[in-house]
């Protein structure tokens, strides 16, 4: 399976939720045939409530022959390298952008995370259609910004693509014919975006992100390093300095598939997926076979980023 794992980076409200909302529709994968297990986004009442993203969380969108995996950010000053290790997991990020209020707070705490890991970004500037879109300033306010963060020359030479996620449409010009929908950004993902790169030997997964479900327990998502995975697979977790967390077995192996989340028969090197089954695992911890014995590196943990403002 050919697969891309990329992150959506964007500030609350400059319409992330409605861009992959159109994404999902547009690559058909709303008419795929699936074994529900769970609604997995707006799964979070306090969320909800709020009306911003609070939990970091995964879909995924098939165009043409591949899958493209795409991870939520959390936008808020995070705790303990919460937000490295999710954009460990992908190798691009879509930076989406407001045409009219340009870079904000949110852009810039995970864009500065994301260039540290040495990220390629699209930029994607998006509600052009607004009457107020000042899209020349905002691209140069992008710019800026990624040079005042260190920027490397490459990943300051970013495609840009124009659009307006809710009229359906993404381009290489803000003029373009708005009927080519959100094909330039499904095609551009395949071509910038690199394959995850696998590592050979057994299964080894690096919990990234953990939840409680009430119907399957502790469920941990993480991206597959190495080897497969299968329900029913003998698992041992250790911490991040070796030691042994437990010793378990699968009880289920979880993708992403749409707003679904799809209970599938094995999972391959390359790919986000969730495992329940393992009662103590937990976020950093490294899952894998148990003939595995040194950990996989987990991102070093960074003291809580206080000021947001630039
Ligand atoms: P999120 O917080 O980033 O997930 O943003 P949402 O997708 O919820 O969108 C926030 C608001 O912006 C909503 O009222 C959307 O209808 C609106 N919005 C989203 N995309 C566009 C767009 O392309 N143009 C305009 N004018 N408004 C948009």
């Amino acid at each position: 399976m050919k697969l891309r794992n990329i992150a959506i980076i964007a500030h609350v409200d400059h319409g992330k939720t409605t861009l992959v909302d159109k994404l999902l529709q547009q690559s058909g994968t709303y008419r795929e045939n699936q074994r529900t297990v769970e609604r997995a986004m707006d799964s979070n009442d306090l969320e909800r409530e709020r009306g911003i993203t609070i939990l970091a969380k995964c879909t995924s969108v098939m165009w043409k022959d591949t899958r493209i995996n795409i991870v939520d950010t959390p936008g808020h000053a995070d705790f303990g390298g919460e937000v490295e290790r999710i954009l460990s997991m992908v190798d691009g990020v879509i930076v989406l952008v407001d045409a009219a209020e340009g870079p904000m707070p949110q852009t810039k705490f995970v864009v500065g995370k994301a260039l540290k890991l040495g990220l390629k970004p699209i930029v994607a500037i998006n509600k052009v259609d607004r009457p107020d879109a000042r899209i020349t300033e905002v691209v140069n306010e992008v710019f800026d910004l990624f040079a005042a963060l260190d920027a490397t020359d490459e990943q300051l030479d970013f495609p840009i693509l124009y659009g307006s996620g809710k009229n359906g449409w993404m381009a290489e010009s803000p003029d373009a014919a708005h009927d080519v929908g959100m094909q330039p950004l499904f095609d551009l993902v395949l071509k910038h975006v690199a394959p995850p790169t696998v590592e050979q030997g057994p299964f080894r997964m690096l919990g990234t992100i953990l939840e409680a479900n009430p119907y399957l327990g502790r469920i941990i998502t993480g991206r597959v390093a190495s080897g497969t995975v299968k329900p029913n697979q003998s698992i041992k977790v250790l911490s991040r300095d070796g030691k042994l967390v437990e010793t378990g077995r699968i009880s289920k192996v979880l993708a992403f598939r749409g707003l679904e989340r799809t209970a599938i028969d094995e999972a391959e090197a390359g790919d986000i997926i969730a495992i329940a089954g393992l009662p103590k695992g937990t976020v950093a911890d490294t899952f894998c076979d148990p003939s595995v014995d040194a950990p996989l590196q987990a991102q070093p943990i960074d003291p809580p980023t206080v000021s947001m403002s630039f």
